[in-house]
């Protein structure tokens, strides 16, 4: 069994460019994920100088470890917008969903992607008593926005199903093979590209944006933010507006069927890929039960071949963040913040950004606004995330020596500083266990050997190199430092 996504196993080697000059383009697009690939697809055509910056390899982040269901049933989204907006609006974002979903398949049948695009019928199951009428809420909500629910008895696939509806015209894709397909057509199309090049600092410079990276500078008129969990605070107050939540998947060999299933309270989420069923579990919020390996232990299954960890930002109101990071200002955008449901969203943010950069309109523009005004009734939100924010630093602070932790890994002061020992047959990796992003101690994650956050999900390999955002540094240990 190896701790790694499914979809990372075609080791198939890929021409990556590092950034190695200074330049000048018209957009810049920080992150090679979904988002910013699919921004740069939408904008080939246009007369644009385009680049492309993600620090590790493209599709490497968060998009690496994702389920990817395209996919508009989305556990009770559509009474949570209703509830906390009005009906219009669920059905404004169902439009979004459908129509991400739509070009999705469109890009794949005029590029010819190969990607093991399949439709699927999609079921929401309620498993307990208490979740049955939030999903008979569901299917009141979709019938009234005219989509077809059809209702269902029974267990399914080992589910304990009280009570079920499933959607068609939904489907499952492999999102590498589909990315590695957009990164060649985005070069084809003259868009450069540079992976292994992390931006460190965006300063404003007259008229345009200097993006700094540790060697050269990219100069660029319009910036895009997508890179997932941005790595600046301001001026946009993320952690107010979102928390993260982590979830562990496993795949292992199964009879395909052409279905994909989630529980409406999100305790299990189900799809096929080939011969394998991939599974998640033990979803929780970033800061809540830090013991990896239970949380592991929970989803592996005897046959288990791959196993991950995987974590994404949930919003206030269940809206992605797409659009303006500033009012008045209309050069620097973000797209983010798709509750776990980034392949439509991730879509819809490079139809939008997109859209935005070329000064044409977009029906969804609105609907996604960062900017939108969060009123009173997201107070209790508002200060969710902040406790949880608040818990993740207390919690990493209080448990450094996590009892769980075998006698491979050891944290001890030295000079002052604390610091994450971890042994193998062969080596001793020194870390500074202390996130450069906003000081919280790290957890070791001994499964999948890296040092992991639990405030803002930034992670670290054993040798201190960071691997994911919103850290912008490594955490190596130098001895005479
Ligand atoms: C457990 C789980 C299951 C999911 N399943 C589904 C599903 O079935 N269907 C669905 O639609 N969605 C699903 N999602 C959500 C979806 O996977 C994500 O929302 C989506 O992949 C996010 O894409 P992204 O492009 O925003 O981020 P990423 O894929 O993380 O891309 C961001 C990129 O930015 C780069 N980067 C970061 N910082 C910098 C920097 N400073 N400079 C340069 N580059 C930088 C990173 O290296 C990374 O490659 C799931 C999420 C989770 C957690």
């Amino acid at each position: 069994m190896k701790y790694e996504s499914l979809w990372l196993q075609d080791k198939q080697k890929r021409k990556t460019i590092k950034l190695n000059k200074n330049i000048g383009v018209d957009v810049l697009i920080i992150g090679g994920g979904i988002t910013g690939l699919q921004t740069a697809y939408f904008l080939k055509d246009s007369n644009q100088k385009v680049c492309l910056v993600d620090s590790n390899l493209i599709g490497h982040g968060i998009t690496s470890k994702t389920t990817a269901k395209i996919n508009y049933l989305q556990e009770t989204i559509y009474q949570d917008i209703t509830k906390k907006y009005s009906l219009k609006i669920a059905k404004w974002y169902l439009d979004s969903q459908k129509d991400a979903i739509q070009k999705i398949k469109d890009i794949i049948k005029t590029e010819k992607i190969d990607c093991d695009l399949k439709k699927v019928t999609s079921y929401l199951i309620a498993s307990t008593n208490k979740d049955v009428n939030k999903v008979k809420k569901e299917e009141d909500i979709l019938t009234k926005l005219k989509i077809d629910v059809q209702r269902y008895s029974g267990n399914i696939d080992g589910i304990n199903s009280k009570y079920a509806i499933s959607v068609d015209d939904t489907y499952v894709f492999h999102p590498l093979k589909y990315l590695y397909f957009i990164k060649d057509i985005c070069l084809k199309n003259n868009i450069s590209i540079y992976e292994n090049t992390k931006v460190l600092k965006i300063k404003k410079d007259k008229n345009n944006y200097l993006c700094l990276t540790d060697k050269y500078y990219i100069k660029a008129k319009k910036v895009v933010i997508a890179c997932h969990y941005p790595f600046f605070l301001l001026p946009y107050f993320l952690p107010l507006k979102d928390h993260i939540e982590k979830s562990y998947i496993t795949s292992f060999p199964s009879i395909n069927k052409n279905r994909t299933l989630i529980t409406s309270s999100k305790t299990k989420s189900i799809r096929y890929y080939q011969d394998n069923k991939i599974y998640l579990s033990s979803s929780c919020n970033l800061c809540c039960k830090l013991n990896d390996k239970k949380n592991f232990d929970k989803v592996i299954k005897k046959n288990s071949e791959y196993v991950w960890k995987n974590d994404d930002l949930i919003t206030v109101d269940k809206i992605p963040y797409i659009g303006k990071l500033k009012k008045n200002n209309d050069s620097l955008l973000i797209g983010t913040g798709y509750n776990t449901w980034g392949m439509t969203n991730g879509t819809l943010a490079g139809m939008i950004l997109s859209d935005m950069i070329l000064g044409r309109e977009n029906k969804y523009k609105y609907l996604c606004n960062p900017l939108r005004v969060n009123n009173i009734i997201y107070l209790g939100s508002f200060l969710y995330n902040m406790g949880s924010n608040i818990k993740g630093y207390i919690q990493s602070k209080l448990f450094k020596n996590k009892k769980w932790y075998s006698s491979k890994v050891i944290i001890k002061k030295i000079n002052g500083e604390s610091i994450g020992i971890y042994k193998d047959k062969n080596k001793e990796y020194m870390v500074y266990n202390k996130c450069p992003h906003m000081g919280c101690s790290l957890i070791f994650n001994e499964e999948e050997k890296t040092w992991d956050c639990p405030c803002h999900a930034s992670r670290f390999d054993i040798n201190g190199k960071c691997i994911k955002c919103p850290s912008k540094y490594d955490i190596t240990y130098k001895k005479d430092w």
